[in-house]
């Protein structure tokens, strides 16, 4: 017998495991449109241009090794990652030095090592994430330590796009000491962000109830719209409305790093005076966690961030990848508007982002997933940039045979 032998077959994660039935798929016409990666218009993964001419730079600079870097990262990284979320000086909180970073393992990492320290140091228990989300928040949470997850209303499935009201009637609702993690940007899995009105609204709201926590998760900025400063709109009014939050950075779509694990936690408190207790804490529970972060990743965004020429470089590279899925969204749009698809598909172009929420429902998604090799997840979430001019129609006529089936 096995110490072993207790343990139970865990739950499948879904987004692996419908990628692992795509690789396993022999049809030539299959398509891939769960995981949230890049690809190109020929459906490969994409080494940004700037991120090759940072490493063939990092590889020939004989000064640099593999001592470790300190417990909180790099620090030329995680100032300019700051800069980069909250507008360098002309942000009160970063002129104020109440403002700062640190180095995380990607997107994943901000969010668990904020978690812990919210519910460590600040007592938090409570959390809430909008239904749907990015399916990670809840485990996320729960195993930092929150004993108390809830949802807050976030897609009208009638209009197919948000539920402003609900969400809001919700927040009103929470309990004092409770963790809201808001979309910063490119809402995953809907694609429909607050409008700038809306995240006023919130704010009012959210100004009358001191205890509420604000988390942002941003994971896409750039990358939505091609455009750093309009991606990071919620981000920088509520640290200019005065609010203390945190803020989760993930390198993985903007630079095309998914695998380098390179992310920033940007904290925004009320007194600079807090900052150095705040990150001695911070220290301690990254130090029990993984003790300090890796290099790579780091490097490449603090050189192409801090140098004026690679910037302007990566920001063409942006522009590429967010405009591509402009176009596979429309594409995708009129090809069903030209079959007569029943329903209305404006949604599509509204959306922003990687994704889109189509509205297909499971039985429609397990039909195209069946009859015709195109996978994507049980929500009807789909990955825009799996589309290229090659495989549209081939996807377009799937959703439509879905749909009038
Ligand atoms: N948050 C959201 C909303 C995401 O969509 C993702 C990635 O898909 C992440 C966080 C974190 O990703 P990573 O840990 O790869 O940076």
């Amino acid at each position: 017998t096995s110490l072993f032998s207790s343990v139970e077959q865990g739950p499948p994660i879904e987004v692996f495991a419908v990628n692992k039935a795509f690789l396993d798929d022999t049809h030539p016409a299959k398509v891939n449109l769960s995981v949230g990666a890049y690809r190109t218009e020929e459906c490969k993964p994409w080494v940004l241009p700037v991120v090759r001419d940072a490493e063939k730079r990092l590889a020939a600079d004989d000064s640099l090794n593999h001592e470790y870097l300190p417990v909180l990262g790099l620090e030329s990284f995680t100032q300019a990652a700051t800069s980069m979320l909250l507008g360098g000086s002309e942000c009160v909180a970063v002129a104020e030095g109440r403002a700062f970073g640190i180095q995380t393992l990607s997107g994943t990492g901000a969010l668990r090592v904020g978690a812990e320290f919210l519910h460590r140091q600040l007592g938090y228990q409570t959390f809430y994430y909008s239904n749907p989300t990015w399916e990670n928040h809840g485990l996320l949470f729960k195993n930092s330590g929150f004993t108390d997850a809830r949802t807050y209303r976030y897609w009208n499935a009638k209009t197919r796009s948000i539920d402003f009201d609900g969400m809001y009637e919700d927040f009103e609702n929470a309990p004092d000491k409770s963790v809201l993690i808001l979309h910063a940007c490119a809402h995953n899995p809907t694609g429909c962000d607050p409008t700038k009105e809306q995240w006023s609204k919130l704010a009012q709201l959210l100004k009358s109830r001191p205890s509420l926590f604000i988390f942002f998760d941003s994971a896409y900025q750039g990358f939505a719209s091609g455009d750093l400063e309009r991606d990071a709109y919620a981000v920088r009014y509520f640290a200019q409305e005065g609010f203390e939050f945190m803020c989760s950075q993930s390198f993985a779509k903007n630079f095309g790093l998914y695998n380098e694990r390179i992310g920033n936690l940007t904290l925004v408190l009320r007194n600079a005076s807090q900052v150095t207790p705040v990150k001695s804490q911070l220290t301690l529970i990254v130090r029990a966690m993984y003790s300090t972060p890796p290099n790579h990743g780091a490097r490449i965004v603090s050189l192409v961030l801090n140098d004026p020429t690679l910037y302007e470089q990566w920001k063409q590279c942006i522009q590429t990848m967010s405009s591509r899925i402009k176009q596979m969204r429309l594409g995708l749009r009129e090809r069903l508007e030209k079959l007569n698809t029943p329903g209305s598909w404006n949604h599509i172009t509204e959306q922003i982002g990687m994704f889109s929420y189509t509205g297909l429902n499971p039985d429609q998604v397990a039909h195209i997933v069946s009859q015709h090799h195109v996978y994507l997840l049980k929500s009807g979430r789909i990955n825009m940039c799996g589309l290229t001019t090659g495989n549209l129609d081939h996807v377009a006529n799937a959703i439509h045979d879905a749909v009038t089936k």
